[in-house]
């Protein structure tokens, strides 16, 4: 099957106190594991049996037909980078190349972590923040449901998971809280930059 599920590449209570390991192993080992389970079900002997989860997001977007092949192979990919976008003492102003980019891209990154907040708190209903690269420049955006920027032609940088099923358990209502927990503590910068190359 071409959906495949990645290990976490942490432990489940390396994100402790901001993520909580019952949420991690609710989201892992059963939100993510549903879209990769149910996806390669949809795509099971068809032509998209054997392709990943990028190249099956490309070769189905905006067919109405096959929606529930799109809403499962995003959401796949979605979550496999958004772990990786997460380290144990993270967080907090970046080094390297992205924080130049920041600066000059945002004035500063006191703008930059506002913005990417602001994107996730105004997502009406489930979805993701990003912060893109579009044109040589970053840009924070945001996506509904299951979409995501790599449908679009546009390179993700980083992404915060904002369904209520990534923080409900620990944050219950506060999206913001959480949020900001993430950007202030969790985002792998090494990461973002080895994105950047
Ligand atoms: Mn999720």
């Amino acid at each position: 099957m071409s959906l495949t599920l990645p290990d976490l590449p942490y432990a489940k209570d390396a994100l402790e106190p901001y993520l909580s390991a019952k949420t991690l192993e609710f989201h892992h080992d059963k939100h993510h594991k549903a879209y990769v389970d149910n996806g390669n079900k949809l795509i099971a002997g068809t032509d998209l049996d054997k392709e990943d989860a990028e190249a099956i997001i490309k070769k189905v977007v905006g067919d109405a037909s096959k929606a529930g092949i799109f809403n499962n192979a995003a959401q796949v990919w979605n979550h496999s980078f958004y772990w990786l976008c997460l380290k144990p003492k993270g967080g907090g102003r970046p080094t390297g190349e992205v924080a130049q980019k920041i600066d000059a891209d945002f004035g500063s990154y006191q703008k930059f972590a506002e913005e990417l907040k602001n994107a996730g708190v105004t997502q009406f209903g489930s979805g993701w923040a990003w912060l893109v690269l579009k044109d040589g420049k970053l840009a924070v955006t945001k996506t509904g449901n299951a979409d995501t920027p790599i449908a679009h032609g546009i390179k993700p940088l980083l992404t915060v998971d904002v369904w209520e099923h990534a923080y409900y358990l620990d944050y219950q209502n506060r999206r913001p809280d959480y949020i900001q927990a993430v950007i202030d503590n969790l985002i792998n910068w090494d990461f973002v930059n080895s994105r950047l190359k």
